[in-house]
């Protein structure tokens, strides 16, 4: 019996019963003799791979019949040079939301691209917060706004939506996608990396809506136009397919387990344990984010000693929990409770926290 944890912020965890799903159907053989390695991407039984997974997303997700779902190669760094380079149109500015790490990151390299108006602004002090949805300032000729529903790496995310009127909503749902039910129908743009809640690392989804597809940028390599890749159901050129294979056995666990709602009501339930157990330690633990911003899925917190992080990695690593380094941009601690991790990883994690805390306090 594997009793440990792994709250790695991706690639993660994957859940044991789709490990295990893919150790037996990835390698089996199929009526052509050839392994889901081997199969060509034009064929019937890649093709089948794909639109199962296509189907269970849209399902999952009840995705409006004017959004497309493309599965395409990369990360999502990727997309944040793909988004502006194909909903930028004619317009000249794009407007982004700063509320952290990964948001700063997709304005720096849409700066490469377009005018980006900061829309809001993340303060970056303490308690940690997302941007305040109140007043956005968004510029005349705005082809989008873009935000990141939940910062991995700050460990905050937004208690609600913002209200951005008639300009597209874009949002990098990189690690909070599938963690509960998204109203498709806000965004005009939605996009994530796989290697959180959806499977391995080499793939991101795109979920967008078809007005928004519009003639891309010129240099924009034809890989990455997304009307092609619309067109062509994500298969204008070879697409990760042992990574989409995977995604779709992902979703499947996910409907099996009860769909969105179920992952909704896990998620709070784990990250109330933790955060909980946090705030009840006297001080000794503590997590900076403001508690409506407290993200559920990446907790982010720290010792107030900080010369104690290094022994508190090594205590809980030699008790079978790994991966509870921080960030490196912030250091400190941070536990990801994505979908893949079970409740008692959590009260496995607690009592750990509490036992350093007995021996150390
Ligand atoms: N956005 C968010 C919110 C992320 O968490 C990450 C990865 N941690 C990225 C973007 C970058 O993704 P990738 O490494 O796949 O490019």
């Amino acid at each position: 019996m594997n009793t440990s944890y792994n709250f790695a912020a991706g690639p993660s965890g994957l859940p044991a019963a789709v490990l295990e799903r893919a150790r037996k159907e990835l390698f089996a053989h199929g009526d052509d003799g050839s392994t889901a390695f081997e199969q060509p991407f034009t064929g019937e039984a890649f093709g089948a791979t794909l639109a199962r997974a296509r189907a269970r997303l849209r399902d999952l997700l009840a995705v409006p019949d004017n959004y497309h779902i493309l599965f395409l190669a990369g990360g999502a760094t990727q997309q944040f040079s793909m988004v502006p380079l194909n909903l930028l149109g004619n317009a000249a500015h794009v407007a982004y939301a700063d509320s952290g790490h990964w948001s700063q990151r997709a304005i720096r390299e849409a700066g490469r691209y377009a005018a980006v108006t900061v829309a809001a602004r993340y303060e970056g002090e303490r308690p940690l917060a997302a941007p305040p949805l109140s007043a956005w300032r968004l510029p005349d000729d705005c082809a989008y706004c873009h935000i990141t529903p939940n910062e991995t790496a700050d460990g905050i995310a937004y208690p609600a939506l913002p209200d951005c009127g008639d300009v597209p909503l874009v949002a990098d749902v990189t690690s909070c996608l599938l963690t509960a039910p998204l109203e498709v129908a806000r965004f005009g743009l939605l996009y994530a990396a796989a290697q959180k809640n959806l499977g391995i690392a080499g793939m991101t989804v795109v979920i967008v809506r078809d007005d928004l597809l519009r003639r891309p940028a010129p240099l924009v390599p034809s890989s990455c136009d997304y009307r092609a890749q619309a067109a062509q159901e994500s298969r204008a050129n070879t697409p990760p397919t042992i990574a989409i294979a995977l995604a779709g056995m992902m979703f499947d666990w996910i409907a099996q387990q009860g769909g969105l709602a179920e992952m909704h009501t896990r998620g709070q339930r784990k990250a109330a344990l933790l955060y909980d157990a946090i705030d009840a330690s006297g001080g000794f633990f503590r997590a900076p984010a403001a508690p409506v911003h407290r993200s559920p899925v990446n907790v982010r917190f720290e010792l107030a000693n900080s010369a104690l992080t290094a022994p508190f990695i090594e205590y809980s690593a030699r008790r079978g929990l790994h991966h509870l380094r921080g960030h490196s941009a912030f250091g400190g601690l941070r536990a990801s409770l994505y979908n893949a991790m079970p409740e008692e990883g959590v009260r496995a994690l607690i009592a750990c926290m509490a036992d350093f805390t007995r021996s150390y306090g």
